[in-house]
């Protein structure tokens, strides 16, 4: 994971056995088992690891109970069988919530209650635990600030729980361990191609402006949402492939769940699910599913959809939060495979992945979900062996740890998303372990570590991916940013220069994480 070493091996002209561009959940993933399958891999990324889709999700390794509601079952044995792969291989990352369903008339209780059941059952040995009525008082135990008036019981059910930006920075960790070679700030600008054949492409350093010509047998678009920008770089009168759908999240202050468990509504007035999930001394409550022409990299919430979030939320909350409770609000959006005739709602369009081949040899990951990753990888890799004729090797991904995985993980200490690596970060210096904020946890030792072992760049990379203050509290995280920046410009050797361009750009992004 050094970016100098690895702009000096694509220097070299080397021949790739594949080139995956896109360094989210999908091109991590994918770099991660064609390097253990003993590919020569490449990953470039636009801008950093996950600063697309993938830092932006709901932050659960689930099945997905509304896919049981909408009927989709492959889509849900199959997320939850890797639920239970990566609660096994990342089990620094991935815990087990508990979620309790209130219950407000005589039928849901029994009707979701049959339905979790299912869901236990389809989850088989992997199972994180059994789903289980609970009567008034005991739903009120769990959530003491859920809405009284008429509550009958409820339904308590598991799910898996991550932090997804630091899961890609781990992917992209586990990636290099097995060989592959990542560079972040690097764009794929145009396809190079023999006759009709994409045989690499051109990229450019997006921090230096310096080019650099890649040769590859294989070519894999990871770009989520971002997928038909590439592939009208190859095809120009493609039809677009992905209905970007938007997702967004509001962050409140943890009093408004008052206890370790979530709150899962399963009817919204727009007949979705929604979440209030605790997450790092916060509560994320969301999401919205809402259609967007065109695919961005800071999408912004739209007032219906913050009214929506905290009307639905507040119906189920003693409690009822306001726009000015909110803390941090971020949106995303889903990379969702477009359907043939493209004429469902979008709430109904299907959430699996597909793998494309173009008549040219680009391979084109559309759709999928975090908790899918490993698998959209696995069948990706099987294409890319097949369209580049390379030697079928099997998948082993289901037993490689993700780096720093750590069976004794202590999930009260704010540094257990390291796993094993904690303990060398709380190292780095006897100073630095100190909080520079009261409400967020980050400490100048991360800072240090991100920047030698991370490859972070900037101001945002620290603040948004590395550690997740800006998504947590944006007012809070302004307040630290400048001491932020310096202490990285101390470790890089820049001078104010470099601090003050920093400080201006993290403010004009901020605002999008304010209400
Ligand atoms: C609101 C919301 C909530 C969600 N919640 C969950 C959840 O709780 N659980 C779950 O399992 N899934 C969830 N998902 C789905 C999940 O987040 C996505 O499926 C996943 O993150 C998609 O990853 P990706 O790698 O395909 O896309 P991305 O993360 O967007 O990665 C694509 C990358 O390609 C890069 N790129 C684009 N163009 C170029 C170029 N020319 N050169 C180089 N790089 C380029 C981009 O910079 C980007 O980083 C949610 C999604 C949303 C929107």
């Amino acid at each position: 994971m050094n970016r100098n070493f690895n702009l000096n091996v694509i220097a070299k002209n080397i021949e790739w056995d594949l080139a995956i561009v896109g360094g989210g959940a999908t091109g991590l993933g994918i770099a991660i088992d064609a390097a253990n399958r003993g590919l020569k891999t490449l990953l470039v990324e636009r801008h950093d690891f996950a600063k697309g889709t993938s830092s932006r999700s709901t932050k659960l390794i689930h099945g997905g109970v509304r896919y049981l509601q909408n009927g989709d079952i492959s889509l849900v044995i199959e997320a939850l069988r890797e639920r239970g792969i990566l609660r096994k291989n990342a089990p620094h990352l991935v815990r087990d919530l508990s979620f309790v369903i209130p219950s407000y008339d005589w039928w849901s209780s029994p009707f979701y209650g049959f339905g979790l059941k299912v869901y236990d059952m389809m989850a088989g040995k992997l199972g994180l635990g059994p789903s289980t009525l609970l009567n008034k008082q005991e739903t009120l135990d769990h959530i003491p600030n859920v809405n009284k008036k008429g509550l009958r019981g409820g339904i308590i059910y598991h799910d898996g729980q991550f932090d997804d930006a630091r899961m890609a920075i781990s992917l992209a960790l586990t990636a290099a361990k097995e060989g592959a070679t990542l560079i972040n700030y690097a764009e794929v600008k145009s396809f190079i191609k023999e006759g009709e054949l994409i045989n690499g492409f051109s990229i450019s350093d997006n921090l230096s402006d310096k080019n650099y010509n890649i040769r590859a047998k294989v070519v894999v678009n990871a770009t989520g949402v971002f997928s038909d920008q590439l592939i009208k770089l190859d095809q120009p009168n493609a039809k677009p492939m992905i209905r970007p759908s938007q997702g967004v999240h509001l962050v409140l202050e943890k009093k408004f769940l008052n206890g370790p468990h979530a709150i899962m509504v399963p009817q919204t007035s727009d007949g979705r699910v929604l979440f209030a999930v605790p997450w790092n001394n916060y509560v994320v409550v969301g999401t919205t599913d809402t259609p967007i022409e065109s695919a961005t990299y800071e999408p912004i919430a739209l007032k219906k959809e913050i009214n929506f979030i905290l009307e639905n939320a507040g119906n189920y909350m003693t409690k009822k939060p306001k726009i000015s409770d909110v803390k941090s609000v971020f949106a995303g959006l889903r990379p969702l495979a477009a359907s043939k005739n493209n004429s469902e709602p979008i709430k109904e369009v299907s959430r699996h992945h597909k793998v494309t081949v173009s008549t040219s040899g680009l391979i084109s990951v559309l759709g999928g979900k975090w908790t899918t990753y490993r698998k959209i990888a696995e069948d990706t890799v099987n294409t890319v062996q097949t369209v580049g004729g390379l030697s079928e090797k099997k998948c082993k991904t289901e037993g490689i740890p993700i780096f720093g995985s750590d069976q004794n993980t202590n999930w009260q200490d704010p540094l257990h998303f390291y796993g094993t690596e904690a303990k060398k970060i709380k190292k780095l210096s006897k100073t630095g372990n100190q909080s520079l904020s009261k409400k967020l946890h980050i400490t100048k030792n991360q800072i240090l570590w991100a920047l030698r072992e991370e490859m972070a760049i900037s101001l945002e990379d620290i603040l948004a991916r590395r550690t997740r203050c800006l998504f947590l509290d944006s007012s809070e995280t302004e307040k630290i940013a400048e001491e932020v920046a310096m202490i990285m410009a101390d470790e890089m050797k820049k001078n104010n220069t470099w601090i003050n361009q920093e400080l201006k750009t993290f403010k004009s992004l901020v605002k999008n994480y304010k209400i």
